[in-house]
């Protein structure tokens, strides 16, 4: 085993990663060592590097969405063996607390996260509790694997809890890493009608592609007319994956009376709802979606095994570690159609 390893570190908001050389971590009790496989770009390690979301040591290592082999197990590691390949769970919670005792893990008051609180996956190996750890068949390629954390078990959650049903329409507006799997997961759990909606129009024709019903493009229509006249009135479910004011407040007004809106986009600002029309008269529920539980990976790993999920336009390019500032810099610039980029290591 290599004593040192490769790790791209913040060191400074506002900076680019610095490549460094540090020692490889050991797996405390009840830890594996990963060897890194895999590491999505996600626009979420723009907010770390601008300093937008707060990472709460410096230097750490970024990289959330990881996928690798186990090299080494700690002490009373159970169920997981040297060799296997495994998908993260990127939330490190206590598993002891209330929130992790009755499946909602995301809610854990000492959750930390990988690549924000914890050195995550930009780096040649991690450690990490082996209940975080998944694995996963050999007919699932790292550079998916490694999505399954966020890019689709946040809207594997987020559907879940605005529980789609057999039949109903369902609009997801934004089309990037998260949404081109919200398409699929909606069909998966029995919709009717799934709309995407986004300004880009390559990303529309790729939601068509993984099946998609109809497009609607706000750039070009009037959003919530066009979804009015695609469902009878509005979607039954509708999930928003972007985070502005303006989609957000066009989530609620695309919703069918009775039917469900949920938020998963980071919008910090205020939005104005009426409540009277909003929610009375038309009895929507409004709900909030946040990350991801453990309970999802299950599932999530059963459906792509299956080739239930496609995930062959989920990685548009994969990039060696050294090329990392590149990826970032490719995604702040939106260039290509970008749905992931992926960090990968021999
Ligand atoms: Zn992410
Ligand atoms: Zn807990």
């Amino acid at each position: 085993m290599m004593k040192t390893m490769r790790a791209a570190q913040l060191t400074e908001p506002g900076k680019p990663l610095q490549l460094v050389e540090v020692p490889v971590p050991k797996p405390k009790r009840g830890e594996v060592l990963l060897k890194v496989k895999a590491a999505g770009i996600c626009s979420s390690d723009l907010h770390y590097q601008d300093g937008r979301s707060k990472v709460t040591r410096l230097p750490i290592t970024l990289g959330h969405e990881v996928a690798g082999e186990i090299v080494e197990c700690g002490e009373a590691v159970k169920g997981l063996a040297v060799g296997d390949r495994v998908s993260l769970f990127y939330l490190v919670t206590c598993g002891e607390c209330m929130s992790c005792c009755t499946g909602n893990d995301n809610y854990c008051n000492e959750a930390e996260m990988l690549g924000k609180n914890i050195d995550g996956g930009f780096a040649e190996y991690l450690t990490i509790p082996a209940r975080n750890a998944f694995p996963f068949p050999n007919s699932i390629p790292f550079s998916q694997a490694a999505l399954f954390t966020d890019a689709v078990a946040t809207p594997f959650h987020a559907l879940s809890r605005a529980k789609v049903k057999t039949g109903d329409s369902v609009l997801i507006i934004g089309i990037g890493g998260l949404g081109l799997h919200a398409v699929q997961i909606a069909k998966i759990m029995g919709a009717g009608q799934v709309i995407a909606m986004d300004l880009d129009q390559d990303k529309l024709d790729l939601a068509q592609k993984v099946g998609a019903t109809a497009v609607v493009n706000p750039g070009h229509e009037n959003p919530v007319e066009k979804v009015a006249s695609l469902t009878g009135g509005g979607a039954d479910v509708t999930a928003e994956l972007i985070g502005l004011p303006v989609t957000v407040r066009q989530a609620i007004d695309c919703t069918a009376i009775g039917g469900r809106t949920v938020i998963v986009g980071i919008c910090p600002e205020d939005v104005v709802i009426n409540p009277y029309h909003d929610l009375l008269l038309s009895e929507r529920t409004l709900l909030g979606s946040a990350d991801q539980s453990r309970a999802d990976f299950p599932v999530i790993i059963e459906l792509a095994a299956r080739n239930r999920l496609d995930m062959s336009y989920s990685v548009t390019r994969e990039l060696p570690l050294d090329e990392v500032n590149r990826g970032l810099e490719m995604l702040r610039k939106k260039e290509e159609n970008i749905v992931r980029l992926v960090v990968t290591f021999p």
